[in-house]
């Protein structure tokens, strides 16, 4: 991917722990690089393809002098969410703080805080067996749209399941979105699993009822094997409520552990139960 860097931009300001730090302030050199196609603007000339540096320049200095941070880390963290959220071709940044006035009595060039932050695609699948089950998936669709950063790209229709594990219970309705998210997966899990539990999840069976079941089933192509968190789910190609949705979102998504497209996984799936 092509990147556009500006390199040691220089800004007094006045970020630091100490009281002294929040007054006097201090010089920070900061860099960054965003990846982003500059393919087109390279053979049209028109900067409207392309991300303007001044501006986002402009921007860093105005984030950076309005308000006074502790940490260089929450500089950077700032830093990157604006231009991700701000400048749309950017689809990943790499923030370099410096602090070479940091108040260390030693000798020292310069202490630095680098982070490299981008946009992550997720697929979702969403199920719910329990009162008004339409509303249910819907609401929690909108519950996931409206977390900070956070944009559902994409949605599948609502199919009716039958239970799956334990039987002896209602029929399922089931989704699947993508959405767009700076996120990590744990805090992505975390907001989902705060939004089961706002909307009156309890977990008594295994498989059992419930009124929303929010699952990661992808997380761009990472293979995450937490105590708390595996991903990709470790049961997509075992369930046709999970596939068919998927299907209809991204077919030619590949599941980076069997290597096969999505379309490919489900119509393995659909001979294994024609069997
Ligand atoms: P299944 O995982 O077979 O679909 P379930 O959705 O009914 O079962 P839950 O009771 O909803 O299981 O979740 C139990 C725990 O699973 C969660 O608290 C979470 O920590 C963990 N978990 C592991 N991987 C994932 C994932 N990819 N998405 C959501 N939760 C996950
Ligand atoms: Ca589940
Ligand atoms: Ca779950």
């Amino acid at each position: 991917m092509d990147k556009i860097i500006i390199e040691n931009l220089e800004i007094i300001a006045e970020h630091g722990v100490f009281k002294e730090e929040k007054f006097l302030g201090q010089k920070f050199i900061i860099s960054i690089e965003m990846l982003t196609d500059t393919r087109e603007a390279g053979k049209t000339e028109n900067l409207e393809a392309s991300t303007h540096y001044g501006f986002v320049a402009d921007d860093i200095e105005k984030l950076f002098t309005s308000k006074s941070f502790d940490l260089i880390e929450t500089c950077a963290e700032k830093i990157a969410e604006m231009i991700l959220t701000k400048y749309h071709l950017i689809s990943e940044v790499k923030i370099t703080v410096k602090k070479p006035w940091a108040p260390i009595r030693k000798h020292f060039d310069f202490v630095a805080v680098e982070i490299t932050r981008k946009w992550h695609t997720a697929y979702l699948s969403l199920g719910s067996n329990m009162g008004d089950k339409k509303k249910n998936l819907l609401d929690a669709i909108e519950k996931i749209n409206n977390l900070e950063n956070t944009k559902v790209t994409s949605k599948s229709t609502i199919l009716e399941t039958e239970p799956f594990g334990y039987t002896e219970q209602d029929w399922f309705l089931n989704a699947c979105i993508e959405i767009k998210t700076l996120f990590t997966p744990q805090e992505l899990l975390e907001k989902l699993l705060s939004i089961e539990l706002y909307m009156g999840r309890e977990r008594i069976i295994k498989w059992g009822p419930r009124i929303i079941d929010l699952d990661i089933l992808f997380f761009d192509d990472e293979i995450i094997q937490d105590k708390n968190l595996c991903v990709p789910h470790p049961w997509i190609c075992e369930r046709m409520f999970v596939l068919e949705p998927l299907c209809e979102i991204a077919p030619n998504l590949v599941h980076p552990l069997e290597r096969k497209p999505i379309s490919t996984l489900k119509r393995m799936l659909e001979r294994e139960l024609e069997k």
